[in-house]
């Protein structure tokens, strides 16, 4: 109820600290986080334990009990948002957390700490330690109370802490990291303006600075070129503008330095392929509008690499085979869509694609009571969901032996 009743100082704090579009951090991040922790404090009360069916003279329950001390460490792309994805699970399930935002967007994170004060939360079960990821992060990855550490951030990162957890007390590491997500569009598609909608914002939105953002786009080749057209012109309507004014649908990138890297991706993909749009004309130093190469060679660094940043990857394709191997040959796999009409194909390719989230003839729907989270380098476990529980929580068995 704090978080809803203070969501305009939140959206506000966030964009300041992000740069991103007041109107998506006013409808999207601080109404999802406050979403988040009412999920799980609903659901909390209708997840309990079994009783294994064992021979007549036994009983075995199987019970979850809280872990400890959950360490959460989250990225700036959605400052708190992805912070009570993990918040949520973990105190509905009777956990302490020690939450570490990036060292670019802290302040939602602090605000949400008083207001947790505020709400009664008992001091020590909810804290939040701000700070580099070299330091207050990296402290809490060696900790040797901290029981797990939950993280979304960089596949870099995520590697760093799987180590740390093994050089202190083998703490569980749950990690959502990086994506690299191909959104095919067969020649069948049901609505190509739907699929071209779609595309930019799956690309677009959040300044392209989205894990799950469809960066690969991969067109069958009978439909390619009227895709592109429909694409490039639906782009004008994205353009970067002031973050604090209501009508902006795209606002700056996280810093000048993050600026400079989508800029050194975009310089090094114009040697090899063709730049259907440029981005970096606009007049905003940290910003980048939408960037779109077209027939870019899948083994290149544009093909490979997330950029994090509104940069569209164009590749054609023949046919069905071609589009799986396309799509599958990445280290990461978070996200997928596929749009088609023929719903064979659909359940086919949806089980074929390694993606952790395949969306058939939309892209990135989401809710809370779906899983959320990566095949391969993208990470393990789930957020959201119930699923996401089983992560914040100690499987026990206890055996009694019953007299007869
Ligand atoms: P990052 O890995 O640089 O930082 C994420 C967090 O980790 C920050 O709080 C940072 O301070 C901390 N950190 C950095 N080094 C650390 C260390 N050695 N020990 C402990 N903590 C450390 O990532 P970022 O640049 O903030 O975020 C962008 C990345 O996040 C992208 O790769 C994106 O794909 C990923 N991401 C993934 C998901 C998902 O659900 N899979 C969601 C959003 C963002």
């Amino acid at each position: 109820d704090l978080m809803d009743a203070h969501r305009e100082e939140l959206a506000l704090l966030e964009t300041l600290d992000t740069g991103k579009p007041i109107r998506h951090s006013l409808r999207d991040d601080i109404p999802g986080a406050a979403r988040a922790i009412r999920w799980y404090a609903e659901a909390i009360d209708k997840v309990y334990g079994e009783v294994a069916p064992t021979g007549g003279n036994e009983l075995a329950m199987i019970v979850r009990e809280p872990i400890g001390v959950i360490a959460a460490v989250v990225p700036w792309n959605f400052p708190l948002l992805l912070a009570c994805w993990k918040l949520g699970p973990a105190l509905a399930s009777g956990n302490s957390v020690v939450l570490k935002p990036s060292e670019k967007s802290p302040l939602t994170a602090l605000r949400l700490a008083g207001l947790a004060k505020q709400a009664g939360l008992p001091d020590g079960v909810f804290n939040v330690v701000s700070g580099f990821g070299h330091e207050a992060g990296q402290a809490l990855a060696l900790h040797p109370d901290v029981e797990v550490i939950t993280f979304t951030g960089s596949t870099r990162t995520a590697k760093q802490l799987l180590k740390d957890a093994g050089d202190s007390n083998m703490k569980r590491v749950w990690l959502e990291a990086g994506g690299k997500s191909a959104n095919i569009v067969f020649a069948d598609c049901p609505d190509l303006q739907k699929a071209v909608n779609a595309t930019a914002g799956g690309i677009f939105y959040n300044q392209g600075q989205v894990c799950i953002a469809g960066t690969r786009l991969l067109l069958e080749e009978s439909i390619a070129d009227r895709f592109l057209d429909l694409l490039k012109e639906l782009a004008k309507g994205w353009q970067p503008g002031n973050p604090l004014d209501p009508n902006t649908t795209m606002g700056m990138l996280i810093d000048n330095t993050h600026a400079d890297s989508v800029h050194s991706f975009i310089r090094a993909g114009e040697a090899h392929s063709t730049l259907l749009l440029d981005g970096r004309k606009n007049p905003w130093p940290a910003a980048v509008g939408p960037t779109i190469f077209v027939d870019v060679d899948p083994a290149s660094p544009l093909s490979q690499e997330e950029i994090f940043g509104p940069v569209l990857v164009v590749t054609r394709f023949k046919n069905e085979e071609q589009a799986l191997a396309l799509a599958n040959d990445s280290r990461y796999g978070l996200g997928a869509a596929v749009w088609t009409r023929d719903l064979s194909r659909a359940h086919r390719v949806s089980r074929r694609l390694k993606a952790g989230s395949v969306f058939v003839n939309n892209y990135n729907d989401g809710d809370m009571t779906v899983p959320f989270g990566g095949y391969k380098q993208s990470g393990n476990g789930r957020d959201k969901s119930l699923h996401a529980l089983e992560k914040f929580t100690e499987l026990k068995t206890i055996w009694i032996a019953l007299e007869s």
